[in-house]
Formats: C-alpha cells, sequence, structure tokens
C-alpha cells in the first residue's frame, strides 16, 4: 500500500536543515535534486546544515573596535601591538 500513491506525485523529499540559533527549516526536494550543504535560515538568515548538532558558523559581522577592544583584554605580550593599534586610530579620529 501506498506505493501506487507515490508513484501520482513527484518524488520530493523533505530535508532539515538547522541554524546556529536552533531554528529548524524544511525545504522540499526533487529527489533527483542536488542537495545543498548550506541553507539559508528563513527566520533569521543565519546559514544552516543538514547536521543538527554541528550547525555552521554565523556570519562575522564584528566591527573592528571589538578586535582593539579584544586585543586591549589580553594585556599579554601584545600590548605594544594594542598601543600601537590605539594609535593608529587615533590618527585615524577613530577614538
Ligand atoms: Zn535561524
Amino acid at each position: 500500500m501506498g506505493e501506487a500513491e507515490r508513484g501520482e506525485s513527484a518524488p520530493r523529499a523533505r530535508i532539515s536543515f538547522w541554524c546556529s540559533n536552533g531554528h529548524e527549516t524544511q525545504p522540499s526536494f526533487a529527489h533527483d535534486a542536488q542537495l545543498p550543504d548550506i541553507w539559508d535560515c528563513p527566520r533569521c538568515g543565519f546559514p544552516a546544515g543538514q547536521d543538527k548538532d554541528s550547525p555552521p558558523d554565523p556570519p562575522r559581522t564584528e566591527p573592528y573596535k571589538t578586535h582593539l577592544a579584544y586585543v586591549r583584554e589580553r594585556r599579554s605580550d601584545e600590548d605594544g601591538e594594542a598601543i600601537l593599534a590605539e594609535a593608529l586610530a587615533k590618527l585615524r579620529g577613530e577614538i
């Protein structure tokens, strides 16, 4: 049973994709279609993958300032680098 019915409609498969926010989306594909590795989450726009436990990383949109703050926090051997970066930022009028 069911076999005959299935033959009447175009065979399609629903594939689940998960984004890093835990959203699940289930686009359907024709059986002979090539499945994409990445599917854009329709809810948040993040890339979604077929592996629920390790979804693709969200796109990096960190501004330059965040990086500078990170460098400042480390206060290690790279102090000199941070001071240089700060000086450069001042020159550019960013601070
Ligand atoms: Zn999402």
